[in-house]
């Protein structure tokens, strides 16, 4: 449970959202779906009633400059997404969601804010960890690289941020993330994930570039998920961040349909605590990630993982 006293800070828990989010609908038979979002936070404010955690809503409201972006990709891409409303996720031109993706991006910024304010020591952005796009082209569900950009805007600017440790548990692998990081010695990447699935890489360490995998077999369950994140623990304790980002993918759920893992709800908050607990004061900046059950299962692991977040 998250901590009543709340010291130096203005909340527990401070949640970026907004209902446009309801509109990342690729297609209807798409497997991601935007009512996901509203979903987990109306499964957090829930969960946290009577816990004595406070939560702080903040509207996703924030377009970044284009410069911003521009710290992991290139302007062609971005002007093909912004401008024309294109991207290999979808079919023609879809200037909503190319609008959307770019609050996403926002969205992330915002809840870095928070924490470098002192806002809070948990920020949630649901949208977030959009941790497969690339340099020059989208890919698996994700246009922008949020949670890169944010890294560089944090470490580039005047925040204090020096370095950054980001541990991805979501069911694939987070190559978009350690592809655009891997060369910056300020940041650290670290993902568990199903080796058999998209998008198939991730199978070993890069130590000299503090990257860090463990690429699970077929149905591998909560005793591989919590050793893995005890070792990226201990990865983290000898980098010494100053923030950490977590993608907490809900997709390695034993009934999501996009992977072979079996987690449980229980071990996947068992995981965030253990961050936590590793680290009780450092600020933590969690993005969703993927997740494909978006009325029950999903809402309910990505709000139950954010509790844990603020233990
Ligand atoms: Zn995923």
């Amino acid at each position: 449970m998250c901590l009543p006293a709340l010291g130096d800070y203005m909340t527990n828990l401070i949640l970026v959202h907004s209902e446009v989010y309801a509109g990342w609908v690729f297609s209807d038979s798409h497997p991601t779906q935007g009512r996901r979002f509203d979903n987990a936070r109306e499964r957090l404010l829930e969960f946290a009633l009577g816990t004595g955690i406070e939560i702080l809503e903040v509207e996703s409201d924030h377009f970044p400059e284009r410069s911003q972006l521009e710290r992991v990709h290139s302007t062609t891409y971005i002007a093909t997404v912004l401008d024309e409303g294109m991207s290999g996720e979808w079919s023609g031109e879809r200037h909503d969601l190319g609008n959307i993706a770019h609050r996403m991006v926002g969205g992330t910024i915002l809840a870095a804010n928070a924490l470098i304010k002192g806002k809070t020591r948990t920020a949630v952005h649901f949208p977030g960890a959009k941790h497969h796009a690339q340099r020059d082209h989208s890919s698996g569900f994700c246009v922008f690289a949020d949670l890169a950009i944010t890294a560089k805007y944090l470490l580039d600017g005047d925040s204090g941020v020096r370095r950054i440790s980001i541990i991805d548990i979501d069911a694939h692998h987070g190559d978009g993330t350690e592809a655009l990081l891997r060369d910056d010695p300020r940041v650290q990447t670290m993902s568990v994930h199903d080796r058999t699935i998209f998008p198939g890489t991730g199978h070993a360490d890069d130590t000299e570039r503090e990257v860090f995998n463990e690429a699970l077999p077929y149905g591998s369950g909560d005793s591989q998920l919590t050793a893995a994140v005890a070792r990226f623990i201990g990865e983290a304790q000898r980098f010494a961040p100053d923030l950490l980002m977590l993608a907490l993918g809900a997709d390695g759920h034993d009934t999501d349909p996009l992977s072979t893992l079996t987690y449980s709800i229980d071990g996947m908050v068992d995981a965030v605590g253990m961050i936590r607990e590793a680290f009780p004061d450092l600020p933590i900046l969690i993005g969703g990630a993927g997740g494909y059950q978006p009325d029950d299962v999903t809402p309910e692991v990505w709000a139950r993982m954010a509790i844990a977040a603020c233990a």
